[in-house]
């Protein structure tokens, strides 16, 4: 085990927890132990564990760059819902030793709670990790491991999913002035689009550059409002008439008029 915590914590923050000792109990030697090889070390147990005498299982502490989705069995129809409507790249996902799926995205600059409800939510306490042995002799598995593929990010479209019933806020006259600088800058990303692309595809190009910029403010605004001030200046656009296709044309016309006749004067 001391092998695979190496192996793991390369990636993810690991501990050791009491695991399934070779008579098929709990290495915590408690008969009516309720979360068999499923608990933290108390600390004799940690000394053992030190001195290499105690089969230990993993856990994952859910703390550095990575945010967890756990998504239990029932939560399924739900994930599935989740997925057909935004666009989840490929990502590390294991499972749990109750059929939860937890799934792995990159943390968002700004703090998030993706606890969405129907068996999905947000896991910030620690959790069983592959390639831990659960009592009945099977270990919990990676279904995509760190090792194939990158930390795939979470999707500016699921960003408001979760944050679309974050409370209401108050105004607040200071922060009207940098909202109206930022609104600017979502609705240039919209017009930038114009001829691009329409429709779901605009709106999440838009959403994830929005997100982009806010990330890299410093400081930037909570997810939650960020993304409602998205939603809205999008919705603001969206019924506004776009500019006349000529002044579209016209404009990358001269655009490509002016930089030719620069780079022939050089
Ligand atoms: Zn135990």
């Amino acid at each position: 085990m001391k092998r695979w915590q190496n192996y793991t914590q390369r990636w993810v923050n690991v501990i050791p927890w009491h695991g399934i000792g070779h008579d098929g109990a709990c290495t915590c030697g408690i008969g009516s132990c309720l979360d068999p090889g499923a608990h933290p070390l108390n600390e004799y147990a940690q000394e053992l564990y030190d001195e290499g005498k105690l089969p230990a299982n993993l856990a994952i502490v859910p703390s550095g760059d990575f945010i967890v989705l756990e998504v239990q069995q029932h939560g399924r129809g739900k994930w599935a819902d989740l997925k057909a409507s935004h666009k989840i790249e490929k990502t590390w996902v294991s499972t749990g030793m109750r059929g939860e799926w937890f799934i792995f995205f990159k943390k968002p600059s700004a703090r998030v709670d993706l606890s969405l409800g129907d068996g999905v939510r947000m896991r910030d306490s620690e959790f069983l990790a592959p390639p831990s042995l659960l009592p009945g002799g099977k270990r919990l598995k990676w279904l995509v491991a760190p090792w194939d593929c990158d930390l795939g990010p979470l999707p500016a479209g699921l960003l408001i999913a979760v944050t679309k019933s974050s409370p209401a806020r108050g105004y607040d006259p200071s922060s009207a002035v940098r909202d109206s600088a930022v609104r600017m800058f979502i609705r240039r990303m919209f017009l930038n689009q114009e001829g691009k692309l329409d429709g779901e595809p605009r709106r999440e190009k838009v959403r994830e550059q929005a997100v982009a910029f806010n990330g890299g403010n410093c400081p930037s605004i909570e997810t939650g409002e960020f993304m409602s001030i998205v939603e809205s200046v999008i919705s603001e656009c969206e019924i506004i008439p776009p500019p006349p296709k000529e002044a579209v044309d016209a404009a990358e016309f001269f655009g490509g008029e002016i930089v030719d006749h620069l780079s022939y004067r050089e």
